[in-house]
């Protein structure tokens, strides 16, 4: 099934630029209010956890293998992206004295712990958000080719991970003495090269259709390293009993929300 990512630009376009409203204005209404996101962050990140694991391995795989075949090909680019992605975290991390990780997800609490350790600047905050934006839009323009199901589960996807993501950024331009107004406007930059990401897989689908096939181990990729690699560790450092079952809670609503996404008729 090829279908010209022309015909989907629309779509992922729109669906991109709603994640990043969304997330902007989760920004926008939590600023200052501490209290609330420390209260709801933990819930947030699970959730966040349980839908992209969920979107990887229930839609995007599934998808990739229907469209290219189940060949070593397919598990080569897989790999390749998770080992990607740890190369460039660990190099850019120590490259720039180690807060900021472009294809991160890191929420308010590691931020600050992470501030505590080293010295960062907010343009380093800035250009890993903006790279990490960029996959992004890769992911929800590949999955939108695919079709508009598999393109909003991966959209809410970003979303869920984009809000937590933002807030941590948010703070830590605050804490680093960023004025609140330079912050929102960084906030914004961070979110633009997600709509250059959704240009470029047009292009790309234009160019060659069926090409944009690839792209979806290389989402899938991207999502598993930012659940395992990013989220879940944060998720670790919870030690009350109570809390660890309200993560595990909101992982598996997480799950069961992309599962039944799949199962709607007709999409
Ligand atoms: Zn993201």
């Amino acid at each position: 099934m090829q279908i010209l990512a022309l015909s989907t630009f629309p779509k992922a376009i729109l669906a991109t630029t709603l994640v990043q409203v969304i997330a902007l204005g989760a920004v926008w209404a939590l600023k200052g209010r501490d209290f609330l996101l420390r209260k709801y962050l933990g819930s947030l990140v699970s959730l966040a956890v349980g839908v992209l694991l969920a979107t990887a391995l229930l839609h995007l795989l599934p998808e990739a293998i229907a469209q290219l075949g189940n060949t070593p090909m397919l598990w080569f680019v897989l790999t390749a992206t998770l080992l990607g992605l740890f190369a460039t975290e660990r190099v850019f991390s120590a490259l720039t004295g180690g807060a900021a990780e472009p294809a991160g997800a890191n929420t308010l609490t590691t931020r600050e712990h992470h501030h505590g350790h080293h010295t960062s600047r907010p343009i380093n905050l800035v250009f890993g958000g903006m790279l990490h934006s960029f996959v992004d839009g890769v992911s929800v323009a590949a999955a939108f080719t695919v079709n508009t199901r598999v393109g909003l589960v991966t959209a809410l996807a970003i979303t869920l991970h984009e809000v937590p993501h933002r807030l941590g950024d948010f703070a830590l331009f605050v804490h680093l003495h960023v004025s609140t107004r330079r912050a929102m406007q960084l906030a914004v930059l961070v979110g633009l090269p997600s709509l250059l990401g959704v240009a470029l897989v047009t292009v790309i689908g234009a160019g060659a259709s069926g090409a944009t096939a690839w792209l979806l181990p290389i989402s899938a990729g991207s999502f598993l390293y930012i659940a395992m690699a990013n989220l879940m560790p944060e998720l670790q450092h919870e030690c009350k009993l109570r809390r660890v079952f309200t993560q595990i809670f909101c992982v598996l609503a997480g799950a069961a929300l992309v599962l039944l996404i799949a199962r709607l008729p007709g999409a």
